[in-house]
C-alpha cells in the first residue's frame, strides 16, 4: 500500500471516524458499524450476523453481494462507466425495453433515486398540458400520508408539513386530499389541474395499499377530465408484492410510474415510466440527467431484471408473503398488548404496534434482527424477496422472542 492509500484507509472503527463531520440530519446507532453483507445478513466489525428484514429499504431486494448482481457490476466496470446522454447507452436501451415490455408503459427516463424520478414524472405531468396548449393546468393532488422523496416538487406532493417546514414558502402548486377519499378528491379537482400522484402502497406513511373501489374511480375520474395518473412504485415496485409492479393487483394502469430502490438491487437508479402520450411530451431538451442512465446503474438494473422475471419468483414472493403475515397475524392474537395488526402485499409488511415501535424496533437489533419503522406506529418488514424460508422462520422466532419480553414487560 502507498503511504498515502495507508493515510486515507477506511478505518471502520467509530472511534476514529466520528460524524461530527456529517450533517445531522440522519442519527445511526453509535456503536453499530456494519461491514459486509451476504444474502439476507450483515455483519458488524464483531463477526456478529444480522438477520436483515429492512434490505436498506426496500433496496437490496436480492440480499447482500448477490452473485449475479456482483458479476454484473464487474462486468461493466471493467468496460465503461460513464458517457453521459450526449452519447446512446445501450445498456440503458435495453433496460426499458424490457421495463416496457413488461409494464403499461410506452417508454422511459432514468435518474439516479426516487425523488429525481418523482420530480421527472411531476414535470412529465405538466409537460403534458403545456403541449396541448393548456398551460395553466399545472396542479397536481396527492394524498395525505405520502411519500415521494425530498427534493422540492417530491416535498410538496406529498405535503407533510413536518418534512415541508422551512423548506417550502408556498403550496409549490399542489393540494392534498384525505388518503382514499374519492369524493374529496373529485371536489379538489378544479380546471388547473394537470394530475394525480400517489403510491400504490404507501410505504413511510404506514404500510397501506390502495383500496380497489377508490383506484378504480381515480383512473375514471383521470379518463373522464384528461388528468394524468401517476402512481408511485419507487418502494412497492419490482416484485416486492408479489407483481412486479402493485398495479397489477387492482387491474388499473397509470399513465405515469416512478421506480427506484429496488430496481437497481443496491446500486442508485431512478426510473420514470410513461404512456406515449405523456413521454412524448418530453421532447429534446426538456429534461435530462448526467449521471441518470449510466452505464454501471443499467448493467446492474439489467441483471435484477433477469433475476426478477426467473419462473416463479412472483409466485414465489406471494407465498412466502402469506406465510409471513399469517405467522404475524397468529402472534398479534398471542401478544395483543404488543402487537394489533398486520398490513401489507406480498413481502411489503407493516406490524402495527401497541408498544412504542421503536422500542420493538431496538429490541429486534439487541437479537440481531434489522426491521424499520413506518407511520401509524407500525414496524416495516422488507425482507429480500428472495429470502429463503428458513431465514424467514428464523425471523418469526426472534420476533416471537422479543414479543415475549415485551408482553412480560
Ligand atoms: C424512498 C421513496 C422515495 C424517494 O426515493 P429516494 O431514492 O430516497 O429519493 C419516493 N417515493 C417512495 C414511495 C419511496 O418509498
Amino acid at each position: 500500500m502507498t503511504a498515502i492509500a495507508e493515510k486515507t484507509k477506511f478505518d471502520a472503527t467509530h472511534e476514529s471516524n466520528p460524524r461530527d463531520a456529517l450533517w445531522p440530519n440522519y442519527n445511526p446507532p453509535k456503536e453499530l458499524v456494519f461491514t459486509h453483507g451476504i444474502g439476507s445478513e450483515v455483519f458488524d466489525e464483531q463477526g456478529t450476523a444480522y438477520l436483515d428484514f429492512l434490505s436498506g429499504i426496500a433496496v437490496t431486494s436480492f440480499g447482500h453481494a448477490h452473485p449475479y448482481l456482483v458479476k454484473a457490476l464487474k462486468d461493466q466496470c471493467e468496460k465503461l462507466w460513464h458517457l453521459s446522454n450526449v452519447f446512446r447507452i445501450p445498456e440503458g436501451e435495453l433496460l426499458a425495453k424490457r421495463l416496457v415490455e413488461n409494464s403499461f408503459a410506452d417508454n422511459v427516463f432514468f435518474a439516479n433515486s426516487g425523488t429525481e424520478a418523482a420530480e421527472a414524472g411531476i414535470k412529465a405531468i405538466r409537460g403534458y398540458h403545456a403541449v396541448k396548449g393548456n398551460t395553466e393546468r399545472t396542479r397536481i393532488i396527492g394524498l395525505t400520508e405520502s411519500f415521494h422523496g425530498r427534493t422540492l416538487a417530491a416535498l410538496a406532493a406529498a405535503g407533510n408539513q413536518a418534512q415541508m417546514k422551512g423548506f417550502i414558502p408556498t403550496d409549490y402548486g399542489f393540494d392534498q386530499v384525505q388518503w382514499g377519499d374519492i369524493e374529496a378528491l373529485k371536489n379538489a379537482v378544479t380546471d388547473q389541474t394537470a394530475g394525480i400522484v400517489f403510491e400504490t402502497v404507501q410505504g413511510e406513511g404506514g404500510i397501506r395499499p390502495v383500496t380497489q373501489e377508490f383506484v378504480s374511480q381515480v383512473r375514471q375520474l383521470c379518463d373522464d377530465l384528461d388528468l394524468v395518473l401517476m402512481f408511485d412504485e419507487v418502494q412497492c415496485g419490482i416484485g416486492r408484492t408479489g407483481k412486479l409492479f402493485a398495479y397489477e393487483h387492482f387491474n388499473v394502469t397509470p399513465d405515469v410510474m416512478v421506480l427506484a430502490k429496488g430496481l437497481g438491487g443496491g446500486f442508485p437508479i431512478g426510473a420514470c415510466l410513461t404512456t406515449a402520450k405523456v413521454g412524448n411530451s418530453m421532447v429534446f431538451g426538456s429534461h435530462g440527467s448526467t449521471f441518470g442512465g449510466n452505464p454501471l446503474a443499467m448493467a446492474v438494473g439489467n441483471a435484477v431484471m433477469d433475476l426478477l422475471l426467473e419462473p416463479n419468483l412472483l409466485s414465489e414472493i406471494s407465498r412466502k408473503g402469506e406465510f409471513l403475515q399469517s405467522e404475524l397475524t397468529r402472534l398479534t392474537q398471542e401478544f395483543p398488548d404488543v402487537v394489533g395488526s398486520v398490513h401489507g402485499l406480498g413481502l411489503m409488511i407493516g406490524l402495527k404496534c401497541i408498544v412504542p415501535n421503536t422500542d420493538v424496533l431496538v429490541k429486534l437489533r439487541e437479537h440481531h434482527m434489522i426491521v424499520g419503522k413506518s407511520g401509524g406506529n407500525m414496524i416495516r418488514l422488507l425482507p429480500p424477496v428472495n429470502m429463503c424460508d428458513e431465514d424467514i422462520a428464523k425471523g418469526i422466532k426472534i420476533i416471537t422472542c422479543v414479543l415475549q419480553e415485551l408482553q412480560a414487560g
